[in-house]
């Protein structure tokens, strides 16, 4: 197992169903879950944590990056 680990955030923009990918898997182009092909991939670096706050209008995301 590799040491690196990359994780990207897609989320959908109509029913807000998100998950994490590992780098390098195949993605996604539709939404599991209402079939639009609203996703949105946000990159997510390894020192990065990210809040997700799910508001009326859509979401919100705000990263935070770890201080060493
Ligand atoms: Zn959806």
């Amino acid at each position: 197992m590799s040491g690196e680990e990359h994780r990207d955030l897609v989320i959908c923009g109509i029913c807000l169903w998100s998950a994490s990918l590992l780098r390098g898997s195949k993605g996604f182009t539709k939404c599991p879950m209402c079939g639009k092909e609203t996703i949105e991939v946000i990159p997510v670096n390894d020192h990065e944590t990210y809040t997700l706050r799910m508001k009326e209008k859509g979401i919100e995301v705000e990263f935070d990056v770890e201080r060493r």
